[in-house]
Parts: C-alpha cells; sequence; structure tokens
C-alpha cells in the first residue's frame, strides 16, 4: 500500500458517549415525556406561547448569531448586541459558538470530504445528526483561531453551562409562576426539551436535506442545495446553495421574495444602526 493510499483511508472515530447521552435524553424527554405529560394534565397556552417564543429566540441565535454573525462574519455589530445573539444561541444546545463557528468553517473548507463534520457523502443520518456522537479525528484548533480572538466568543464559550442551565431554569420559572410545579414541569418540558429537539432537528436539516435534495441553480462544486422549505423551519437556511456559493452575504435567500427571517432580522437591526458592514455578494447575484 503506498502512503498515498494510506493517506486517504478515513481516520477512525470514537464513540462520544458525553454527547450521544445527552443527545438520548432530549430525544426520550421530547418523543415519550412530552405527549406522556400532555395525556396527563395538558400543556397551558403560557406553555404553547413559551415554545414559539423561544423556538424564534434560540434558531435565530444559531441562524443570525452563531451561523451569519459569529461563522462568517456577514455583517457586524456592538458587543451588546452579540452578546444577546450568543446567548440566544447557546440556549439551542448546540455546543459554544466558538465550537460551533469551528465545525462550520471547516465544513465549508472541506465539503463532502472525510474532513468535512457533516459530510453529507456519509448518507443523511451522519449528516443530520450521527456525526454527533464520535470524536472527529479531523477537528482542528486553526479553524477556532479566527473566531478566538473575538473576546464576547470566548465570554461565551466560557459560560456556556450556566447559559444552557439559564435557559432551564426559565422554562421552569415561568410555568412555575403561572401554575406550581405542575406549571413549571409542563413549560420545562415543552418549552424546554420539546422546543430544544425540535430547533436541534431543524438546524440538522440545513446539513441534511440542503445536501441531498433540492436545486443548485447558483452552481455545482459541491452538495449543497436549495430547499426553499427547509428555510420554512430554519428562518431562511434553507437557501443553502446560495450560501454555499456566497458565503460572506448577510443573506442566504437573496431576492425580496425569498422567505428568509434570518436576513431581515440583520437589516432590520442595520436600520436601527445595532448592524453595520452588512456583507452582500456582487449585485448580478441578486
Ligand atoms: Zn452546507
Ligand atoms: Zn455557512
Amino acid at each position: 500500500m503506498t502512503h498515498a493510499s494510506l493517506a486517504a483511508q478515513p481516520l477512525p472515530r470514537a464513540w462520544n458517549y458525553g454527547t450521544a447521552i445527552l443527545f438520548g435524553l432530549v430525544t426520550l424527554g421530547a418523543l415519550i415525556g412530552v405527549p406522556a405529560f400532555a395525556y396527563l394534565y395538558d400543556y397551558s397556552r403560557l406553555d404553547w406561547a413559551m415554545f414559539g417564543l423561544l423556538y424564534v429566540f434560540t434558531g435565530l441565535g444559531i441562524t443570525v448569531g452563531y451561523h451569519r454573525l459569529a461563522a462568517h462574519r456577514s455583517f457586524d455589530c456592538p458587543n451588546w448586541v452579540k452578546a444577546g445573539l450568543l446567548i440566544a444561541g447557546g440556549w439551542a444546545l448546540e455546543n459554544s459558538v466558538l465550537k460551533w463557528a469551528s465545525d462550520h468553517i471547516r465544513h465549508h473548507a472541506h465539503c463532502d470530504r472525510e474532513a468535512d463534520p457533516y459530510n453529507a457523502q456519509r448518507g443523511f443520518w451522519h449528516s443530520h445528526c450521527g456525526w454527533l456522537f464520535f470524536d472527529d479525528p479531523y477537528a482542528d484548533d486553526k479553524y477556532a483561531s479566527r473566531s478566538g480572538q473575538d473576546r464576547v466568543v470566548i465570554w461565551q464559550h466560557r459560560y456556556y453551562v450556566p447559559i444552557v442551565l439559564s435557559s432551564i431554569a426559565l422554562t421552569f420559572l415561568v410555568g412555575f409562576l403561572s401554575n406550581g410545579w405542575v406549571g413549571g414541569m409542563g413549560c420545562f418540558l415543552l418549552a424546554g426539551v420539546g422546543r430544544t429537539f425540535a430547533v436541534l432537528n431543524s438546524t440538522f436539516c440545513i446539513n441534511s436535506i440542503c445536501h441531498l435534495w433540492g436545486n443548485q441553480p447558483h452552481g455545482q462544486s459541491d452538495s449543497s442545495r436549495d430547499s426553499w422549505w427547509v428555510s420554512l423551519l430554519t428562518f431562511g437556511e434553507g437557501y443553502h446553495n446560495y450560501h454555499h456559493m456566497y458565503q460572506s452575504d448577510y443573506r442566504n435567500g437573496p431576492r425580496w421574495y425569498n422567505f428568509d427571517p434570518s436576513k431581515w432580522v440583520i437589516f432590520t437591526l442595520s436600520l436601527l444602526s445595532l448592524a453595520t458592514q452588512l456583507r452582500r455578494a456582487s449585485a448580478e447575484t441578486e
């Protein structure tokens, strides 16, 4: 066997038991605990309102904060706005922004190859969530070096666990104040566990569905695809083919009629002088 063919062999991957157990608990809680509570006690309007509010807040935290701001630097903003966006993203339980952005930059740099953390060539389940359950032998600190110089990113990384715990405490507290222990459990299950499961899976669809099914109107240099309906669940991230071709653009759906709430949020922030330096690809792409 030549040196070149040895190098091409995929590196072995060891189980990451911590992530596998955590994800298993969230999944069991969402698929068994959430409906069981509905059967026994039912959810209040407050629980559903908190579910909707936190779905939007944490979903935008990932798309606007983790993805377009931290990973791609498609715009700039004051530190307090950045801190708010990164707390919202932290509440989605997708790791600290330092780790998330590092994985994501590597995804763009090595798309469809072994060093792509969510390589869709390994199939739907690997790219959707299977990749999380194994330590990644291709992880490399160099992809975190740029965001590692941002003190808000470092702060969020350091306090990631308290940030996550604060979201759990918030859901329980809101329910508890309205209806005691049963109210606390209901709000925690629906707006905490159920919502986390929903946001995790909608984010996962971008790595799986948007690399397997859909159109490629902007380029075919990798497997990225536009799936407009995924945008309905992910605040605009379904226009993934455009995003891969023009990574630094603050928009994923560049046309005015593309359903891309994340770009509308960023644009609105810019009108309020809370976002600056919005980056767009050249005019021909519009
Ligand atoms: Zn992608
Ligand atoms: Zn990206």
